[in-house]
């Protein structure tokens, strides 16, 4: 922050920061707390929340450069002994257990700082700890920098994220809700925002560009094609439900996007043709009369040697079958009476001749039945 643009309050702290910084005092939040109580409370009051970390940076103190101070001890309450830690000490000393201890003395810890501080180290995070130890003021301050850095706060991002700072939120400043409200967010907000960053198209014209996009890069823009599996490497399916979300159906976002859903749907289906034309369809009747492939519109249609598209195609460019195969140069008639021929165990002369010769071989009767 420009030093003009502080609060005569602010550039008070960053002085008094300043020179406790160059007379070699830690500034460390724990440290600070115990030495100046009053200037670390006076920093953590000022709005719109400021923090620890950014009254340091705008003082021109590196985080990195700063004297840090860990006590490597931790007093009893009790005998006001010092213990590195004390949960054996409670024990063995004061019968009691660490739970019991915590419920009079809520405030105390059960460890020396240096050792929570090397436990600390040893977290593995986003974003690392610039601080060696937790404390209220540090959650919120690193509450604070995660959300400057965009990174998610709202209570399940943050979980995911780091949970340990959730965990901090709950234990040093009341919970994750107190704590956003402490550095002067708003819970419902953060959590609307966070929502809306997950989803892949969080508003109108995101859908529309999306669909533009599809459309420059050759991608199908029917809504069944876009739900497809093998389409999510191009576009999240997501598109298809928030096209609908956003502007009632599909149809109405395509025409969002400047696209006639009509066309859109006649532009893939002629595409997705393989006889886009009259020509097509006779070649295509002619190569299978040529290939003895049958051309009636039942074998056509169904069974080993179907042709979906050319059996589609047919009707709309030819409007009756027998049209086809006249262009085609193909006798409808024949061309059936051939197909019933083929289906025929003994289709021909040469056929017959050949059974009864394989009867005759394998000694079968040949002797007509009588019935
Ligand atoms: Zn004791």
């Amino acid at each position: 922050m420009l030093f003009l643009m502080m609060t005569p309050q602010q550039r008070r702290l960053i002085e008094q920061l300043q020179r406790l910084h160059a007379a070699g005092e830690p500034l460390n939040i724990t440290a600070v707390k115990r030495r100046h109580p009053d200037l670390l409370k006076a920093v953590m009051a000022v709005t719109p929340y400021w923090g620890w970390k950014r009254a340091l940076e705008d003082a021109g103190i590196a985080y990195t450069r700063i004297k840090v101070e860990l006590l490597d001890g931790i007093e009893c309450a009790l005998c006001g002994k010092w213990w590195r830690q004390l949960p054996n000490h409670l024990k063995w000393t004061h019968e009691m257990q660490s739970d019991e201890y915590l419920m009079d003395y809520p405030d105390s810890d059960l460890v020396c700082e240096e050792i929570r501080a090397r436990e600390m180290k040893k977290e593995a995070k986003v974003v690392p700890h610039w601080e060696p130890l937790w404390s209220r003021e540090y959650t919120l301050d690193r509450l604070a920098e995660y959300h400057r850095r965009g990174i998610p706060i709202h209570s399940s991002g943050l979980k995911e994220n780091d949970n340990t700072l959730m965990m901090a939120a709950t234990h040093h400043a009341g919970g994750w809700r107190e704590a956003l409200t402490a550095i002067d967010l708003d819970p419902e907000q953060i959590t609307r925002q966070g929502y809306l960053q997950l989803r892949r198209y969080p508003d109108k014209q995101s859908v529309i560009e999306e669909i533009r996009r599809r459309q420059q890069e050759g991608f199908s823009l029917l809504s069944r094609t876009i739900s497809k599996k093998k389409e999510r490497s191009h576009t999240y399916p997501s598109l298809v439900r928030r096209g609908i979300e956003y502007f009632g159906s599909w149809p109405k976002a395509l025409r969002a996007a400047g696209f006639d859903p009509v066309t859109v749907r006649e532009q893939v289906f002629r595409k997705r043709r393989h006889y886009p034309d009259e020509p097509s369809v006779i070649e295509a009747l002619q190569r299978r009369q040529r290939d003895g492939l049958p051309v009636t519109h039942a074998d056509v249609a169904k069974g080993t040697f179907k042709d979906y598209a050319l059996q589609k195609a047919i009707p709309v460019l030819f409007d009756r079958w027998n049209n086809a195969l006249k262009a085609a140069g193909i006798n409808p008639a024949e061309a059936r009476e051939q197909l019933l021929r083929k289906n025929r165990r003994y289709p021909d002369k040469p056929a017959v001749i050949e059974a009864i010769q394989r009867r005759n071989e394998t000694g079968c009767r040949l002797i007509m039945p009588t019935y």
